[in-house]
């Protein structure tokens, strides 16, 4: 008992000897007997460090009963006193229970606080700010009861002068110095204990900042027993659940609203779509928040359904944060687009288009500057490939020159976002002066804003007028030089090779005047000027490099296609191992044919390149499948509006190369009066798939195969919907045939019918007769005297006769499906495993285009 005077204050002495009860209350009117009893043993013995000068001063054994021959005076006083020392114990008692209990509370608070940590970690920035301010006021708090507990001290300090005093002036009473004495360490002002209680006061301060009525209830100094009980109690019951409570609903209320404190705005990332509970993470929002206010809007949706954007706007601003869209489209961020530093950039060579009326003598201009001939190699006389070469003027100006057969190139070339052209030279026959196509050209080079030089050709001929080609020019705000306008001009000859270098010399200085610079020492971009499927090679691009240097083994995407730089072939067939700006390169490594216009980037990885070329896909794949449907319902209400007027006759045209393609849609084109009009609704390169039987399907088009022939899907699929196939060799045919259906002037004519489909399955050779095919007949029947057409890859290689149709040893006529033979071609070798051998016999028969 003697060691728990601190815990349990109550051991007083009841005084008078007798045990007494002394009913203590506390706050929610509990109370207390507690047992004073009297401790007869106990002698007070002043503590060495204890510096309680009363104490020392009553030292001594003094007896712990009653002296004999006190007066009731003196009892009364003595009593008196006893009763201060109780109230004091008292409220020590009860500051220590509501100690206790803010402690308990306090624990309960950490622990609520820890569950709200887990649960709020989003709101970590907003609490960190709250935190702040909580410490900032707890230091404050921790300084004000300093300042009390100093305050305390002082006043405990005086009262215990003030008792010593009294001490002092009744040292004749030994008895009562005794109980003083006792009193002291007991209940009163123990100068050790001050400090510590203090400790505890900042500790609970710092500890709970929040309990500021309280503290200030509680801890002003001295408590009476009754503020104890009663103020003390009010300021208890406002206790610091409460206190929390409060605090909790302002901080929830704070968050729903997303304002009151310094709200962080946020940058929310948002796709095309968006989880609702991703949402709400990537705002740091509770998600029962977001869900309530797309409730609010009306919509009722879990955390898990997804979203679209513009709703997801609407929360994000809502909340009071900023949305940022990404897209999947973000996939082609990977490709280079840094602008080039000044000083990294060099001289480029300039790209030249010729362009001019047909028959104005483009490609004889290009054949004379290039000094070859490719005119007499051509199918059919009409330009079918879109080649580049460079070429180096006497003044030492390399020139890159793009063989384009037409107009169209050039635009669609554009409208897929890749200008190449830098300078087009206008072929004007000075025999002929401006026609329309020239008219056209003109529009084409003023759209591109691309600078023109005119070239007058044909200036050999007796008929040559070049002043009227210059004053014709006029009309259509093309001044010459001639003419005091700034368009240079010169008269040629693509024949006798009259002013070629004039020509050249004058495209020089239009580029001089251009400065074209470009960054050899960066990731390779270019267009693509021609792709096709090669025999052997596979897919195959033409690619003018527009900027840095294109690189063996370099990783590149390219339109809908990626791949990686097997080998660079340059325009005069050398392999190379690198081209720089404006260097046209034949490209082999694709996974699939480009098309023309398309844009090649090198990446960093194979995978970049084919996420960037699938994401495409998909992108052209919906942009195609929204565009059909669109064309289907538009077109059907514009046939029926223009039946009267304007028939349109629809085709789909699909080619061995991309050129074949641009020259048979320009052609297309030109077809055509008041009357009716061919309209290409789609022309690509390789074999017919089952897509391009649906797309022609739709719009009532015949589908027509230039070299080129349908898969056995789309010839399945051709055949179920009623969709006319027809294959050309000849451009001119195909033209001719459809200027014939145009005009309603279709007759019967001899064509061609296939009869049969045999596969070859081995290649051998025989002594005499050279490569015999091996054969599966598995389509109709293999006729000797037939024509045939060997295909690869859906693509025509090669039309001829057959020399030799075998079955067994035997030399036969016919060989029905499902049989095998042997089959070899009339001077023509080139056989190989796999290749379809197509059997076709001519037959007069009703034309159907109409
Ligand atoms: P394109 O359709 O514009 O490509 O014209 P071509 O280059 O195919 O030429 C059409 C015809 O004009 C060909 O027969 C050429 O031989 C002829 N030709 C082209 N340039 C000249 C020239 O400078 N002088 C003469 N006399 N004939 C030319």
């Amino acid at each position: 008992m003697s060691d728990s005077d601190g815990k349990k204050p109550l051991g007083l002495r009841g005084g008078d000897a007798r045990p007494g009860n002394v009913k203590q209350s506390f706050s929610h009117g509990r109370t207390k007997n507690v047992v004073v009893e009297t401790k007869r043993k106990r002698v007070v013995v002043p503590k060495p460090g204890a510096g309680t000068k009363p104490m020392g001063a009553g030292g001594g054994a003094g007896p712990s009963k009653r002296p004999a021959g006190i007066s009731d005076v003196e009892m009364e006083r003595r009593l008196k006193a006893v009763r201060a020392a109780k109230a004091r114990e008292a409220e020590d008692a009860a500051n220590r229970i509501a100690e206790e209990k803010a402690r308990e509370e306090e624990r309960a608070r950490r622990r609520a606080e820890i569950e709200a940590k887990e649960r709020e970690e989003r709101e970590r920035e907003e609490r960190a700010k709250a935190k702040a301010e909580e410490e900032a006021r707890a230091k404050a708090e921790a300084e004000i009861a300093a300042q009390r507990a100093a305050q305390a001290k002082a006043q405990e300090a005086s009262a215990a002068a003030a008792s010593s005093k009294r001490q002092q002036t009744q040292s004749s009473a030994p008895a009562a110095n005794d109980q003083t004495a006792r009193q002291a360490p007991a209940g009163g002002p123990k100068p050790s204990s001050a400090p510590r209680k203090n400790d505890r006061d900042n500790r609970d301060a710092a500890r709970q900042p929040k309990n500021k009525n309280q503290n200030d209830g509680r801890r002003s100094g001295k408590l009476t027993l009754n503020q104890a009980l009663s103020g003390g109690e009010g300021g208890r019951q406002r206790s610091m659940a409460a206190m929390k409570r409060q605090q909790e609903r302002a901080r929830q209320k704070a968050m729903g609203q997303a304002e009151n404190r310094e709200k962080i705005v946020r940058e929310v990332k948002v796709p095309e779509a968006i989880i609702v509970s991703e949402l709400a993470n990537r705002m740091a929002e509770r998600v029962a928040e977001v869900v309530k206010s797309l409730m609010k809007m009306g919509m009722m949706v879990t955390q898990n359904q997804a979203i679209d954007a513009d709703t997801a706007e609407l929360i994000i601003e809502e909340f009071g944060h900023k949305i940022v869209r990404v897209s999947d489209a973000d996939v082609e961020d990977v490709i280079d687009s840094v602008d080039d530093k000044q000083e990294d950039l060099r001289d480029r060579p300039p790209v030249i288009t010729i362009m001019g009326h047909v028959d104005h003598g483009k490609t004889s201009l290009l054949d004379a500057i290039r000094n070859a001939k490719v005119v007499a190699g051509e199918a059919g006389g009409i330009t079918q490939h879109i080649g580049a070469y460079q070429v180096k003027t006497d003044g030492g100006t390399v020139l890159s020159f793009l063989d384009t057969p037409g107009h169209a190139a050039f635009t669609s070339m554009r409208a897929r976002g890749a200008q190449v052209t830098d300078i087009v030279v206008l072929v004007v026959a000075a025999d002929d002066s401006v026609m329309p196509q020239t008219i056209e050209a003109i529009h084409h080079a003023k759209a591109a804003g691309v600078p023109m030089i005119v070239a007058i050709n044909k200036c050999d001929r007796p008929a040559a007028d070049p002043n009227k080609v210059r004053a014709e020019l006029l009309q259509h705000e093309v001044i010459v030089e001639a003419m005091s306008g700034e368009v240079q001009d010169v008269e040629v000859s693509a024949i006798t090779g009259q002013g070629l270098d004039q020509l050249l010399e004058a495209i020089a200085l239009q580029s001089e005047i251009l400065e074209l610079k470009a960054n050899p020492d960066r990731s390779a971009s270019g267009a693509v000027i021609e792709a096709q499927l090669d025999v052997g090679r596979g897919p195959v691009a033409t690619v003018l490099v527009q900027n840095g240097t294109l690189r063996k083994g370099d990783i590149f995407v390219v339109g809908e296609q990626y791949g990686k730089v097997r080998a660079l072939i340059d325009d005069k067939g050398n392999r190379v191992d690198e081209a720089g700006p404006s260097v046209p390169v034949e490209v082999l490594g694709l996974n699939g044919t480009p098309e023309a216009g398309d844009v090649l980037n090198v990446v960093d990885t194979e995978a970049q390149a084919r996420e960037i070329a699938e994401y495409r896909e998909h992108a052209a794949k919906d942009k195609r499948a929204a565009a059909g449907a669109a064309t289907t319902l538009e077109q059907l209400m514009a046939q029926a509006k223009q039946s009267e007027n304007l028939a349109e006759l629809p085709i789909l045209v699909k080619t061995d190369v991309q050129g074949s393609a641009e020259a048979i849609v320009q052609a297309m084109e030109k077809i055509g009066n008041d009357e009716v009009r061919v309209r290409v609704l789609h022309h690509g390169v390789g074999a017919i798939t089952e897509s391009d039987i649906g797309l022609a399907e739709a719009s009532g088009a015949p589908v027509m195969g230039f070299n080129v022939r349908a898969n056995a899907s789309a010839r399945n699929a051709a055949n179920q919907k009623g969709v006319e196939i027809r294959y050309y060799s000849v451009i001119y045919d195909l033209v001719d045939d459809v200027k014939a259906a145009a005009s309603g002037l279709l007759s019967a004519e001899v064509r061609e019918n296939f009869i049969g489909y045999s596969k070859i399955k081995e290649v051998f050779k025989v002594t005499g007769v050279g490569k015999v095919a091996g054969c599966l007949v598995t389509e109709g029947v293999a006729r000797r005297s037939a024509g045939v057409r060997l295909l690869r890859d859906n693509v025509v290689i090669h039309e001829g006769t057959l020399k030799t149709l075998k079955r067994f040893k035997d030399e036969v006529k016919e060989v029905q499906s499902g049989q095998e033979c042997g089959m070899a071609f009339e001077n023509y070798d080139d056989i190989r495993p796999d290749d379809v051998i197509e059997i076709f016999e001519r037959e007069e028969i009703e034309r159907k285009l109409d």
